[in-house]
């Protein structure tokens, strides 16, 4: 009889849409986890997932009817090579642990997503990508070696020298090569626990596309579109490029002194300062609030601004001080639609926007940035170009058909949707959205041959069909 603590539980994605049940069993310590797949695979019918922080908006980390290896219990940073740069940890560790670990001796992450909240292994499956990843690409660029354990319970020690096609199949690979225990990066100097913001207020869309279009010198840069105003005032946005602030500059009311700025102890320590009740009414969220509450958003931002000093923290994460905002969106929970389009496919981008204007979609929150050259895995996401992110209410009145249309538009200029975000896409779009489907199965075919490795996620876009 195995050790390993387990229970059946409903689970869900951040979006809190398409809950399913299964068998899940958290390995309290890296001897646990072969043990945790061996019962996994003895007990539970329909195979078996990997789970993180449960921070992907879908079902990525879901298995109706099988079992979920919840890895978070495995959070302890093995070792930290400082002349080196590189850092090694296990799978469960999240990104606020390691931004404070790091952040002690001056240093910290080169990619770090919207949320402090992800788990190494999750940052790895779903090849994460940052504010920055037209200058420094996605979290796979920095990762030079993992451990992944196989169905079968071989650990496989990957580096992009010793078994490049493993390697890189697993960066974006969604858990479906196995499951990482642990993984080693590459991190950086930290000048200050600070970045300097310039900020642009647009007054349209071709302003918008005119600035993001620049030649860009900022290591950070994200726009908030709003894509509710209308006539001329569509596509307006609110343009913030960032670059790390040098220690001299930073704000005496920092709090920190100049001896110690080399070092930041607790400054990158983090948690919600406010919380969601449990049944907060999503019908706030609709058309007519929404509008008004970009139309706030938009007149509050600086017409423009230079320099000015922002905490990393805030910057970096700024949905983390709100715990639980999920629930904002009601019980019947939220879509969030990634997508990018190539470099080249503006007028495609354009019809996009266009489009969800006219279909009169309820975008709140709508996250616009630009992707540097592709690396990473068959199945990363970020391709050389530009992608938007909208939360949308799951109950918005004809969404399905409406991100349908969308992702016809997408696909047909050579883009693609985020699959860790999704929670509706159509199976027959798969292939085209991600052309090296084949080469991800054959290797996943190599080190799981019974196809044991399944998610909701996987079922439902029919990625399990497609056998190389
Ligand atoms: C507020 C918010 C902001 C976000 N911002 C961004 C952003 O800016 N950029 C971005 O790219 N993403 C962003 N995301 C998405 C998030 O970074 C990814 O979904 C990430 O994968 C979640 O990690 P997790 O630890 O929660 O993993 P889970 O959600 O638990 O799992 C995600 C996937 O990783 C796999 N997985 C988890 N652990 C392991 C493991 N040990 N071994 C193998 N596979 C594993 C799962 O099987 C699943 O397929 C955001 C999410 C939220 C909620």
């Amino acid at each position: 009889m195995s050790a390993v603590s387990s229970s059946e539980r409903s689970l869900h994605g951040w979006g809190r849409t398409a809950p399913s049940t299964a068998r899940v069993l958290r390995p309290a310590s890296a001897v646990e986890v072969p043990e945790a797949v061996a019962d996994a695979l003895a007990t539970a019918s329909d195979g078996l997932i990997p789970r993180g922080a449960g921070r992907s908006y879908g079902d990525a980390a879901q298995n109706a009817g099988g079992a979920v290896i919840d890895m978070t219990a495995l959070d302890r940073i093995l070792a930290l090579d400082r002349a080196g740069l590189r850092l090694t940890a296990q799978a469960g560790v999240t990104i606020a642990q390691m931004m404070a670990r790091l952040a002690v001796e001056g240093l910290t992450l080169p990619v770090v997503p919207g949320t402090s909240q992800v788990t190494l292994g999750g940052a790895i499956a779903s090849d994460i990508h940052g504010k920055n990843h037209h200058q420094d690409g996605g979290f796979a660029r920095h990762v030079s070696a993992i451990t992944l354990l196989t169905p079968g319970g071989e650990l496989l020690d990957l580096t992009p020298e010793t078994n490049p096609d493993l390697f890189y199949a697993t960066l974006g690979g969604l858990g479906l090569t196995g499951i990482v225990t642990e993984a080693t990066l590459k991190v950086e100097p930290l000048s200050a626990p600070w970045v300097a913001e310039d900020s642009d207020r647009t007054s349209g869309l071709a302003e918008t596309l005119e600035i993001m279009a620049m030649e860009e010198s900022h290591r950070y840069s994200v726009a908030w579109l709003d894509l509710l105003a209308e006539g001329g005032k569509f596509g307006r946005a609110v343009v913030g490029r960032a670059n790390p602030l040098p220690a001299s500059e930073m704000p005496v009311s920092s709090g920190i002194l100049h001896a110690s700025r080399s070092r930041f102890p607790g400054v990158l320590v983090n948690g919600p300062t406010v919380e969601v009740p449990k049944r907060f009414p999503g019908a706030l969220l609709r058309h007519s609030s929404i509008r008004a509450f970009n139309e706030l958003n938009w007149r509050k931002a600086p017409r423009s601004e230079r320099g000015r000093p922002r905490a990393l923290v805030p910057y970096f994460f700024p949905l983390d001080a709100v715990g639980q905002w999920n629930r904002l969106y009601g019980s019947a929970g939220l879509v969030q639609y990634q997508f990018v389009v190539p470099s080249g496919e503006e007028a495609a981008l354009e019809r996009c926007f266009e489009l969800i204007q006219r279909l009169r979609l309820p975008v709140f929150l709508a996250v616009f940035k630009r992707f540097g050259d592709q690396f990473g895995g068959p199945m990363s996401f970020p391709l050389n170009g530009w992608t938007l992110a909208i939360d949308l209410p799951a109950d918005a009145a004809g969404l399905g058909a409406a991100l349908d249309q969308l992702d016809q538009l997408v696909a047909g200029c050579g883009g693609r949707v985020y699959l860790t975000k999704d929670a509706r896409l159509r199976p027959e779009l798969l292939r085209t959205m991600y052309p090296q489907l084949d080469l991800f199965n054959q290797q996943r075919s190599l080190v799981d041959p019974d196809g044991v490795l399944r998610s909701d996620l996987a079922r439902r876009v029919g990625l399990l069909e497609h056998s190389a």
